[in-house]
């Protein structure tokens, strides 16, 4: 989730909209909180089972989709699959290693600003928003590949 929530904030939020706290969603966002890389579902679940051994998969698939509804993660491609990562604040595009999953944000600079007149200019379209992510391989992953050892 994004640096300035905490565990309580995000159960309230939930609970306003409806989805009282159980000890199986509590373990789901403790999952996201403590993630410093994108997950793949079954990976949310496996690490829940931490918390919460006898949480179902239906109850991870339900509760990533309660959080993301809300704003609190968000889905990111990584090749073939999609993952969950927690929505960092503001308004940023993420950038997905596809080796170690961890994830750097791109704020946005005056590319996108031109890219978006460019493109209007083209086409004639009024732009009202975009999604942008991009997937690759950090500078670390890259490294290693490159020498071909740790
Ligand atoms: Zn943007
Ligand atoms: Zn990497």
């Amino acid at each position: 989730m994004s640096i300035n929530l905490n565990l309580e904030e995000v159960l309230e939020r939930m609970a306003h909209h409806g989805w009282r706290r159980t000890p199986a969603r509590e373990a789901v966002v403790r999952v996201m909180l403590g993630t410093d890389r994108a997950l793949q579902v079954h990976e949310v679940y496996q690490r829940a089972t931490r918390y919460h051994p006898r949480i179902g998969m239906a109850t991870v698939y339900r509760t990533l989709e309660i959080l993301e509804n809300l704003g609190f993660v968000q889905k990111v491609h990584a090749g073939e699959c999609h993952r969950y990562y927690p929505t960092p604040p503001g308004h940023v595009h993420p950038l997905v290693c596809l080796r170690c999953f961890r994830v750097q944000n791109f704020a946005g600079d005056n590319s996108l600003g031109s890219l978006k007149a460019h493109l209007e200019s083209q086409t004639g379209f009024h732009i009202q928003g975009h999604l942008l992510q991009f997937f690759g391989y950090c500078e670390t992953c890259w490294q290693e590949m490159q020498g071909g050892a740790e």
